[in-house]
């Protein structure tokens, strides 16, 4: 099957009879004949439903598509993307390990991670996103059990180098995690350049729409967790499940059977069945979705760079972004639909454009089907002084722009007329 065919068949197969569409099992619980079965599926003997904090069958068709999609054996949907990120990392680090990771990430990751993942006892190396192949190595330790990244990065929009990233990771025998948000499986997937686990916010382009909240995590299937000797958590018994040892009894499939059966039973960020209906919905129309936001990125980022009254525009996409051959390689079919630019006439200036905006709405979200945009100096990052800004790369000019599929000329049009009052 093609990408675009896996959008629409993968996950959900109705049987004769049964519902064409995806059900939305709004169930807690699952009824059995015999308790003897139901313990067999305590026991991790049977496959089957008994408690939806740990899997429903709605998020599971939807996980089988999602894994589909992605190229990976496996995968679990979680409550939320912050969600997601902490389970990637948590299903194998724990108190005294470490994880490097590129400091051109999410803000959200940058605070689990420097903030509450060092309160775990895990701590944390940022690294350039640049960084050689001897940089990322240097920066792993002894005790260093991942090294994790995103495709594109929200919002600095750094592409990452996966291949050269993938192989830092292995030479030290652990695993690449990457944050696939923004680009999805439609623009990139990871696993073919070497990614290990691939995480989501599925509240971004996945959804699509802005209805549902969510997060995934897809597990490759390719890392050798016994070969590697750093992960003794799945070669080694687990007395929570009579004895289990993870990559004896799941193979290739481990780490996400592990991430299901010991942290969702133990944490519970469970998706409700509705919001994995809402994301197969969104899914479903993926493959159509992901090239109209690029073709309209790159229109809108083409405008803006030939524009008097812009400062700097920064967009993968176009040919004179320092990202541009990088994004060639990983991103042929486009490269996703958020922008960053500045504007002549600094903080007032871009204030101003972003008041002006008529069709683009002023919103905190990014990566929906509507354009939305964001002053980050005056709204997001308005604690911070300008050093600051200046720090984490935000500069008091920088608008984020996130182009959606209405018609580019309309959204071109729009921000000519915002400037037009704003930058004088
Ligand atoms: C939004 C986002 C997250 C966090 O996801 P939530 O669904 O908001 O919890 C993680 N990574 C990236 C790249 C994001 O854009």
């Amino acid at each position: 099957m093609h990408i675009e065919t896996k959008c629409i068949q993968e996950g959900y197969k109705p049987k004769n009879g049964e519902a064409r569409v995806l059900p939305v099992y709004q169930s807690t619980t699952f009824k059995y004949d015999s308790s003897e079965y139901m313990g067999k599926l305590f026991d991790l003997e049977e496959d089957g439903f008994f408690y939806t904090r740990l899997a429903n069958p709605t998020a599971s068709c939807v996980e089988d598509k999602i894994a589909s999609l992605e190229g990976g054996v496996g995968a679990m949907m979680t409550s939320s993307g912050q969600a997601a990120s902490l389970m990637s990392v948590t299903n194998i680090a724990g108190s005294g390990d470490h994880i490097v990771c590129s400091s051109a990430v999410y803000g959200g990751t940058f605070n689990l991670f420097a903030v509450t993942l060092k309160k775990l006892g895990i701590e944390v190396t940022f690294i350039n996103p640049d960084s050689t192949a001897e940089e990322i190595t240097a920066a792993i330790k002894e005790n260093t059990k991942a090294v994790f990244g995103e495709t594109i990065a929200n919002p600095a929009l750094n592409v990452l180098d996966i291949e050269k990233f993938a192989a830092a990771a292995h030479s030290k025998n652990i695993p690449l995690i990457v944050d696939n948000t923004f680009a999805t499986p439609i623009l990139c997937r990871p696993i073919e350049f070497g990614a290990d686990i691939v995480v989501h916010s599925t509240s971004k382009y996945m959804d699509g729409h802005a209805v549902a909240l969510g997060g995934v995590v897809v597990d490759s299937g390719n890392f050798d967790w016994a070969a590697s000797g750093k992960f003794p958590e799945f070669t080694q018994p687990d007395d929570s499940y009579h004895g289990v040892v993870y990559t004896e009894k799941f193979k290739n499939a481990a780490y996400i059977v592990k991430a299901r059966v010991q942290l969702m039973r133990d944490l519970g960020s469970t998706p409700a069945p509705q919001n994995a209906f809402l994301l197969n919905l969104g899914l479903e129309t993926l493959h159509l979705r992901m090239p109209k936001h690029s073709e309209n990125a790159l229109a809108v980022a083409r405008f803006l760079e030939n524009d008097d009254r812009v400062a700097w525009v920064n967009y993968p996409g176009l040919e004179s972004n320092k990202y541009y051959s990088i994004a060639k390689k990983y991103l042929p079919d486009g490269a996703s639909g958020v922008i960053s630019f500045g504007v002549k006439g600094g903080y007032k200036a871009a204030n101003a454009t972003l008041n002006g905006l008529k069709t683009a709405a002023i919103v905190t979200h990014v990566a929906d089907c509507r354009t939305c945009a964001l002053h980050p100096a005056s709204s997001t990052h308005r604690q911070l002084t300008e050093k600051q800004l200046e720090e984490c790369g935000i500069s008091a000019d920088l608008i984020r722009f996130s182009v959606g599929i209405e018609n580019a000329g309309d959204l071109i049009a729009d921000l000519d007329q915002a400037l037009a009052n704003a930058v004088k």
